[in-house]
């Protein structure tokens, strides 16, 4: 493959950004639908995305495995199998290397490529795309398919660089692993990635301490191998699973009880947990419909949690400690696990409550807190995830029409219209950006419809000759208002401390980020947008500052707004059951 460091940038139709599963279905849709010159650079030596990072012990998947794949291609659907009922990291990665394969996507994708910086030419109507090695790209199209979670966020503690042992992060796990044989292992962070790590860290370590800052929910996974005649049940089923994914707020392939939590005694409520509890998995969060409506319905459910954690962790200051949780339940992404509690009842196992006596900083031998105690370690797992959304967007240098840079306009948060396009930036599309479901969702189904929601645009575009699209300011800031809203009618800017408010990560602004309006609500809004002409975009020249909001917005999230399209009529209710696995 010829690449150009010097002189003339290298000419294509598009590029895109990323090679996860959004930037794989982009460039398919791209090349092989459209014809058009596109290329992926990708920053890993390999495609996988999240599959390819995060390679920590006990990575795996919280969607189930029929429904985290994609749905565009029933061929691609019948020639693969998961294993289990949450597929793990070396599986997923080992799909995605398959998509690719199978797709002939390898010739069109650039490895080993991080791209530094992005400069629109007006006069041009092409973005020049430059690349850590000092490549240049130019384009009429850019699309950044860059991930929400894929911006390792290690951090600031002084001193990391005097610890005399080694430390990873677990979203940059190096690919020959760790051996954490006769090692003395400190871990800090437990959200959804520290929770799957402990049991399997403590199958091997010598010594394992937590440093919780912000105790959690569990529930447990209760994963485990699919049995052949699941296997067959959802290749069989194809077609019903995909309407069933697109059919529901999250994307999840099962409903959100209609019952209300506070409609129950006290008795059916239990019972209804207890149940929830066996079956386990994300699907705990859709036993009643107002967990993340009502505070008091929250609450019946996260007593039950907290209750589960003390009966399972025998020593009462450890259970107290991991059980003194401070948000509602799912308000942060809920984690799910294999044996997390339990693992807190091994000898070599121990958690430090770094609330109470927080982490000072680090030392050679180890990590010490406020209080002096010094914590001595020869590994430290940093488990602390990410700067979310934002993060691999303005690590680029986005200059825009005008010079204006996206570092500058979203000092005080992001702002996009429908999650895919920026007021400034024009012949830009983001996958699942800033404003879209996609991590309150199961994330293919978004990834999907925005994938297929640009190509149509930019399909649109060229069959009319059409050289330049740029969303409008109004657009942008009226779709951000409708965000928060949305997120404010739930319990979700509860979490103080989530990501999804950036609060995870210092300095950044607290804007709530994903959309929480639901995926069905969101496919509604982006179809009506295609279908009135891209309404909130100017087409052919730069956006008007003083034009007026896109009445779409209104007209489907207003009092009057149309009745969201129901659940598939039919589905089978083996479909929507737990997994047998
Ligand atoms: P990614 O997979 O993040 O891919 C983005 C790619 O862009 C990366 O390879 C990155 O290297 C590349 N990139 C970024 N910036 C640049 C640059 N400047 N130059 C070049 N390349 C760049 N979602 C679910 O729905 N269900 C789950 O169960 C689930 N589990 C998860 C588990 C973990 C551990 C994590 C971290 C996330 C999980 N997610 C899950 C979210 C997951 O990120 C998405 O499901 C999905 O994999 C995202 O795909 P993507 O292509 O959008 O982004
Ligand atoms: P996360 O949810 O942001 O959790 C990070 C953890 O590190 C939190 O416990 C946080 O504490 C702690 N932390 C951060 N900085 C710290 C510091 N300076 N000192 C002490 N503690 C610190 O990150 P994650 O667990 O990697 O998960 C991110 C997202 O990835 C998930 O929410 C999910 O969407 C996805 N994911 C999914 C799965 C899955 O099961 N499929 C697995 C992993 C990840 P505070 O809470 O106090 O900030």
């Amino acid at each position: 493959m010829t690449t150009q460091t010097g002189g003339r940038p290298q000419s294509l139709d598009a590029v895109i950004v990323g090679a996860g599963f959004a930037g794989l279905y982009q460039l398919h849709l791209l090349r092989d639908r459209l014809g058009l010159k596109a290329r992926v650079l990708e920053t890993g030596d390999g495609v996988g995305g999240t599959w390819y990072w995060n390679r920590y012990p006990g990575a795996r998947c919280d969607s189930e495995s029929h429904s985290y794949r994609y749905f565009f291609s029933r061929e691609l659907h019948e020639s693969w199998d998961y294993s289990e009922r949450y597929p793990g990291q070396e599986e997923i990665r080992a799909y995605l290397n398959h998509v690719a394969d199978t797709l002939a996507l390898r010739p069109d994708i650039q490895l080993s490529t991080r791209v530094t910086a992005a400069a629109w030419d007006e006069a041009a109507r092409r973005w020049t795309v430059t690349t850590e090695a000092g490549e240049r790209f130019s384009c009429r199209w850019l699309i950044t398919a860059v991930g929400c979670l894929s911006s390792a966020n290690v951090p600031a503690i002084p001193g990391l660089e005097d610890f005399r042992g080694e430390w990873h992060h677990t979203g940059r796990w190096p690919h020959e692993g760790v051996d954490f044989a006769g090692k003395r292992v400190g871990q800090v962070g437990t959200g959804s990635t520290g929770i799957q790590a402990v049991p399997v860290i403590a199958e091997t370590a010598q010594t394992l301490t937590v440093f919780q800052r912000t105790a959690n929910y569990s529930v447990p996974a209760r994963n485990g191998p699919l049995n052949e005649q699941r296997k067959q049940e959802w290749r069989d089923n194809f077609e019903e699973v995909r309407k069933l994914v697109r059919s529901t707020p999250n994307a999840h392939p099962f409903r959100i009880s209609t019952d209300k939590a506070m409609d129950q005694d006290a008795e059916t409520r239990r019972a209804r947990y207890e149940k929830a509890w066996e079956v386990g998995g994300l699907r705990f969060r859709a036993v009643f419909h107002d967990l993340l409506l009502s505070k008091a319905a929250n609450d019946t459910a996260a007593e039950f949690l907290k209750g589960k954690i003390r009966e399972i962790v025998k020593d009462p200051e450890t259970a107290a400690v991991l059980s003194d949780i401070d948000h509602p339940y799912a308000a942060k992404r809920p984690p799910i696990d294999t044996n997390y509690f339990d693992t807190f009842n091994k000898d070599h196992v121990d958690v430090v409550d770094v609330r109470a006596d927080p982490i000072r900083r680090i030392v050679p031998e180890g990590i010490e807190l406020e209080s002096g105690k010094v914590h001595e370690l020869d590994v430290i797992v940093f488990a602390t995830g990410f700067d979310a959304m934002t993060g691999p967007l303005l690590s680029i240098d986005f200059q825009g029409a005008d010079g204006r840079r996206l570092k500058d306009d979203w000092a005080a948060g992001p702002k996009t219209w429908v999650g895919v396009a920026i007021p400034g930036y024009p012949n830009l599309f983001t996958v699942t950006g800033p404003g879209s479901p996609s991590v309150l969702a199961n994330m293919i189904v978004p990834i999907e419809q925005h994938v297929e929601w640009i190509a149509d645009c930019i399909e649109t575009m060229e069959r009319e000759g059409v050289d330049r699209i740029e969303a409008t300011p109004a657009a942008a800031e009226a779709w951000m208002s409708h965000v928060n809203d949305a997120a404010n009618a739930t319990l979700l800017p509860q979490a103080g401390h989530s990501w999804y408010l950036g609060a995870n990560v210092p300095g950044k602004p607290r804007v709530f980020m994903p959309y929480a309006g639901g995926m069905v609500r969101f496919r509604q809004i982006c179809d009506a947008v295609a279908a009135r002409g891209y309404e909130g975009f100017a087409m052919g020249a730069p956006a008007d500052p003083a034009a007026p909001p896109p009445p779409v917005l209104a007209e489907l999230t207003g009092p009057d707004a149309p009745p969201l399209p129901g659940a598939p009529a039919g589905a089978k209710t083996s479909l929507i059951e737990a997994p047998g696995v």
